[in-house]
């Protein structure tokens, strides 16, 4: 889960971090308000949307007047910010963030992940801060400072040091960034984060150290236990297919193609979308219906898809084991009933009471294009699609 950026600095502030003065503003008076509570001449107005890269989508706008933050949230309110980050689709703002401005000398990256494969915490840091990591690999690899965090002792100082030395932090601010980076680590520890990014960490003329911008993910599978963090959850800034998935319990990501994947595990799932695109076609969601679905997780999973607008074709694929496949067709029957689907439905069913399942399929008359192998029903799935484009009518093959 992804939180705001004013969110992410009122967490890592209460750890220590450094930040600067700020107010959230829900219309533009409160905008100017929150400027005129701030104090000082100058402020940045910031659009609160979950992605990077709002500065160069016109996202961040710094005022000089109170007239001129007012000006700055009448544009930004409403708008769709579209980033790099975002796809076309682009994010809503609903929240504006003010702060007051800082002279800026240097901007830093500073980064906390889990790496995976050293399955440690692992800090990433630049003194080419203010661009996107990506940008910095690329373009100024050799400033890269990586650091991997010894679990059973945590963040120690003389780690941190070694990172600002790294850095090539001036003697004057070493002290500033080394409690900047142990509470950082101690925030991405105690709240069960997954990523933690302050970017810029700049260094102002006057020689403090501040966090301009944080962005917080926090771990899915720990929500549970960090209801405070799951309180910040924004639903305007999801994908609304994940979003109804998820309060479903469906395993759902939604992606750009035209076929729809009903699929149960993961590794079946990203091997049926591999197919899909082998056969030419593109999927249009991974969708893991987990094992020992019952018919109503099914029929939940296949109405999930259904919704998704640019579904033109839906692919089943269940191998059965610890799932049922006579209970994955009664899924897909009682969906149907209640929403007729009006584009060409492929299902292999393989597994666990296969036979029944096949028979609930063909008794209920529905309109099922059969496939006995994964490869045959991506390439079912593709041909029905393609085959409906073309003459724009919706395919029915009685089995
Ligand atoms: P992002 O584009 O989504 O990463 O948003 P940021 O919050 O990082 O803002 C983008 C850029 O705006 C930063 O890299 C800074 O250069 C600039 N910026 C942000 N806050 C301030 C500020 O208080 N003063 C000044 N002068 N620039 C700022
Ligand atoms: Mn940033």
């Amino acid at each position: 889960m992804d939180i705001h950026e004013y969110q992410a600095k009122e967490i890592l502030a209460g750890f220590g971090v450094p930040t600067p003065r700020g107010g959230l503003a829900y219309s533009p008076e409160q905008a100017a308000y929150r400027a005129r509570e701030i104090g000082g001449d100058k402020w940045v107005v910031k659009a609160q949307v979950h992605t990077g890269g709002r500065g160069k989508a016109g996202g961040i706008i710094v005022c000089e007047n109170e007239h001129e933050v007012l000006e700055a949230a009448n544009t930004l309110f409403g708008r769709k910010l579209v980033t790099h980050q975002t796809g076309p689709a682009g994010k809503t703002v609903y929240r504006l963030y003010v702060e007051g401005a800082v002279a800026i000398a240097k901007e830093y990256y500073l980064g906390f992940v889990l790496d995976r494969k050293s399955e440690r915490v692992m800090v990433v840091a630049s003194a080419a801060g203010g661009m996107e990591i990506e940008e910095i690999a690329a373009s100024k690899p050799e400033t890269i400072v990586r650091s991997v965090v010894e679990p059973a002792v945590g963040m120690q100082a003389f780690q941190a040091r070694e990172i600002a030395f790294g850095l090539g932090i001036a003697p004057a601010q070493i002290q500033q960034v080394v409690e900047t980076i142990i509470a950082s680590y101690k925030a991405f520890g105690e709240l069960d984060a997954t990523m933690v990014e302050i970017n810029p960490l700049a260094v102002t003329e006057d020689g403090s150290i501040l966090a301009l911008d944080a962005k917080m993910t926090f771990d899915d599978n720990a929500l549970y236990r960090r209801p405070d963090i799951s309180e910040l959850r924004d639903k305007s800034q999801e994908d609304p297919r994940e979003t109804r998935a998820a309060d479903r319990g469906l395993s759902y990501v939604g992606l750009d193609g035209q076929i729809g994947c009903i699929v149960n595990g993961a590794g079946l799932a990203m091997a049926t979308m591999d197919m899909i695109k082998l056969a030419g076609g593109e999927p249009a969601n991974f969708l893991d219906i987990g094992g020992g679905a019952t018919p109503e997780r099914v029929a939940k999973a296949f109405r999930l898809v259904l919704s998704d607008e640019n579904v033109q074709a839906i692919l089943v694929n269940i191998f059965a084991g610890i799932n049922r496949c006579d209970w994955v067709a009664e899924g897909i029957v009682q969906a149907l009933e209640d929403t007729p689907v009006d584009v060409p439905l492929v299902v292999r069913l393989a597994g666990t009471n296969v036979e029944e399942g096949r028979k609930i399929l063909t008794r209920s008359g529905l309109p099922i294009i059969r496939a006995a192998t994964l490869a045959e029903a991506a390439e079912r799935a593709v041909a029905a699609w393609q085959n409906s484009q073309k003459h724009n009518v919706k395919i029915v093959v009685a089995s």
